[in-house]
């Protein structure tokens, strides 16, 4: 693997982890809490999931069995901070009955099938959708699979890298393509650059504070 876009990938990836550092990503004290939070996080920041992960262990319902079991609109209540609680409820009791009809509430089992099977199964459940299903993958369940976000899409096409694609699989095959499959790396990768769209390549781009910039082709593609 030594294609100009893997060292590109690799330089960016060091640049970004000398100015950022380790982003200790995914915070989360199991598998499952790491999986309620990415359905939590879909259109939300994350304070706010991380309020209504506080109110669900507060009320005893991190668990699968503890979601199946409680009434939605309680559910919902409780994650209320993060927006869309009603349908975020539904996808939360939806993934907790599949997880129990299809692995008999056991995460291991469910990690332990073929990633390319279990991210198709978990595409076929209600709420979970190309990012949610990555980030449960990389994530809870330490698979190399690289999430694809709009930072990362904006950052990317901002440098002027993979110009000719643009869908969520045609920049997650950029990644797999040019990086090795390494979990920890991907882990890393895709927090620095979320990192990075915060603070510096952000809507409107801080280019003059930033350690991409000799490498970035956006005031080129902005003419
Ligand atoms: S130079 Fe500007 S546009 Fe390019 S990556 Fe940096 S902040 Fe984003």
């Amino acid at each position: 693997m030594t294609s100009s876009n893997t060292q590109t990938l690799l330089l960016i990836y060091r640049r970004l982890y000398e100015r950022y550092g380790l982003q200790h990503w995914w915070p989360g004290d199991s598998p499952f809490e790491v999986i309620v939070g990415a359905i939590l996080t879909q259109s939300a920041a994350w304070q706010n999931v991380e309020k209504a992960i506080a109110n669900l262990k507060n009320a005893g319902v991190m668990s699968p069995s503890a979601i199946r079991n409680i009434p939605q609109d309680e559910l919902a209540q409780l994650i209320r901070s993060t927006g869309y609680y009603n349908a975020k409820a539904a996808k939360l009791k939806a993934f907790v009955t599949w997880l129990a009809v299809t692995y008999n509430n056991n995460l291991e089992k469910m990690f332990a099938i073929d990633t390319g099977s279990l991210r198709s199964e978990l595409l076929a459940v209600h709420g979970i959708g190309p990012e949610t299903a990555d980030s449960i993958l990389l994530y809870a369940g330490d698979k190399p699979v690289f999430v694809i976000d709009a930072y990362t899409r904006r950052i990317i096409s901002r440098l002027g890298l993979a110009s000719a694609v643009d869908s969520y699989d045609g920049y997650q095959a950029f990644f797999t393509a040019n990086l090795p499959l390494d979990t920890r790396l991907f882990n890393e990768c895709h927090a620095l650059i979320v990192r990075h769209a915060k603070e510096c390549c952000r809507k409107q781009p801080v280019c003059c504070n930033c350690c991409l910039k000799d490498i970035c082709r956006f005031e080129v593609i902005q003419g």
